[in-house]
């Protein structure tokens, strides 16, 4: 039988918010594998690197040329039978690295059964009936939107920023105040329902001001955030998590601006939790919550979907009634949306690994398409040995040099390098870079799909 290790050429998509030229991860990676028709244009913005089945931008074997799609079809044990039965002869998730120079569109990704309806209302723009449940993981420092800030912060901005609450209007901000005033922080759940429907009152009221309106109040804010900053600062009692510091957050407004000039995005951008990570950190967005990136690098994985409905910061199609409508308007910290990894237990470090304080973390949202496993080999000769998995796995190296084994085949691994690992193989990776220092990292990010024990998972909903 065939060793299922296959080295994969991935393509990079174009779309005006990558970082351009060699500024681009995603770029770089692409032309480590591409053909000789690929070359990075150095005037370009490249955003997202696509790993998997996806028909709109499929990865192929680079010995062979093949679609990775047209492999797994034709032998359903890459993937195992049951994966490919349950998941039409595909890959359950779609890998990516994004490289983020402008804030991409305020979005959410339908759940299921939405997604069902918009793709045969709408195939042009909701080109899958699948949903998208989707995590990140930052490769780089990064900012992001994430969520709608606890509804004390909201009140705070609503107070202290002017424009905004001129914008939306007195008798909608007044009425939302009524209502939450002295149950931010209920959790009875009644009381939490009636919060969640003056926050989607409030939003709608936001989204559906005129452009005029918006231009005008954008003018304002934005010579509020250049002369007087300090309106910009997080309540006392915003979670820490949450960057309170006004002159950064005023100069993120004037920096929005100037990418998405008088967009209704620079008022959503109060609603919701601003979160910066460090490289490792990641979190979780679950179908209909709403977020934004702003800036980095991030590995990304989610369901097969390329699915998006979105509302501000995107010259792209905007369908502000079908978010407004979708949204679960949940309020809370970012700590709850944040994924913190745990110990992989399926990966043996061998002593130069252990002893080097080598890592394997795992990141395991609740659905069943998907898991990530971070390793960090810090020493030439470090080793990990992943039990095999009874479903695919595919493997990006993001820095350091090594090698993976699988069955009798081994192949060198570079930052950039992609592979396809089939179901049910062992799987080595070790670091065969120079040095001692911290320089000498050999790290991976491993996305993979084993529906054992997931039977009563509910697709993410
Ligand atoms: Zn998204």
């Amino acid at each position: 039988m065939q060793i299922p290790l296959l080295r994969l050429q991935c393509g990079v998509n174009s779309y005006d918010w990558g970082k351009v030229g060699q500024e681009s991860t995603a770029a770089k990676y692409a032309s480590i594998t591409a053909g000789s028709d690929f070359s990075i244009e150095s005037e370009k913005p490249y955003a997202e690197l696509w790993m998997g089945t996806h028909p709109s931008l499929p990865s192929k074997d680079l010995e062979t040329q093949r679609t990775l799609l047209d492999m797994v079809q034709d032998n359903q044990a890459l993937i195992s039978t049951e994966v490919s039965e349950r998941y039409g002869g595909k890959l359950p998730f779609l890998f990516k690295v994004l490289s983020i120079r402008k804030a991409l569109s305020i979005q959410a990704h339908p759940n299921k059964k939405l997604a069902e309806q918009l793709h045969a209302k709408d195939p042009r723009n909701y080109p899958d009936d699948n949903h998208k449940p989707e995590m990140a993981i930052a490769i780089t420092p990064f900012e992001g939107l994430c969520g709608f800030r606890p509804l004390a912060e909201i009140v705070h901005f609503l107070n202290t920023v002017g424009p905004l609450r001129k914008l939306i209007g007195e008798q909608a901000v007044g009425e939302f105040e009524r209502v939450v005033k002295g149950s931010e922080g209920s959790e009875d759940e009644a009381v939490i329902q009636r919060n969640k429907d003056a926050l989607r009152s409030l939003f709608t009221t936001l989204m559906q001001s005129t452009p005029e309106n918006v231009e005008a109040a954008a003018k304002e804010l934005v010579t509020l955030a250049e002369s007087s900053g300090e309106n910009f600062a997080t309540s006392t009692s915003s979670p820490e998590t949450n960057p309170s510091n006004a002159a950064e957050l005023a100069a993120l407004v004037t920096r929005l601006n100037g990418q998405f000039p008088n967009d209704v995005g620079l008022f959503v951008f109060f609603l919701l939790n601003f979160v910066k990570f460090q490289p490792g950190e990641g979190m979780f967005l679950k179908a209909d919550d709403i977020h934004a990136y702003i800036s980095g690098d991030i590995i990304e994985c989610m369901a097969s979907s390329d699915n998006v409905v979105r509302a501000g910061f995107t010259p792209k199609f905007k369908d502000v009634n079908t978010l407004t409508d979708m949204l679960t308007y949940s309020y809370a910290p970012i700590e709850e949306q944040k994924l913190e990894p745990t110990n992989y237990p399926y990966a043996i470090l061998n002593v130069p690994a252990y002893s080097s304080g080598s890592s394997a973390v795992l990141y395991d949202p609740p659905i069943e398409e998907f898991s990530v496993v971070k390793t960090d080999l810090r020493r030439t000769g470090a080793k990990a040995t992943f039990d095999p998995i009874a479903g695919p796995s595919i493997l990006i190296c993001t820095g350091g040099k090594g090698k993976i084994t699988v069955g009798h085949k081994t192949e060198e691994v570079q930052e950039g390098y992609v592979f396809f690992v089939g179901a049910d193989a062992e799987c080595i990776i070790e670091n065969t870079g120079s040095g001692e220092d911290d320089e000498n990292v050999f790290t991976t990010y491993k996305a993979f799909c084993d529906l054992t024990g997931k039977e009563g998972m509910v697709n993410g909903d």
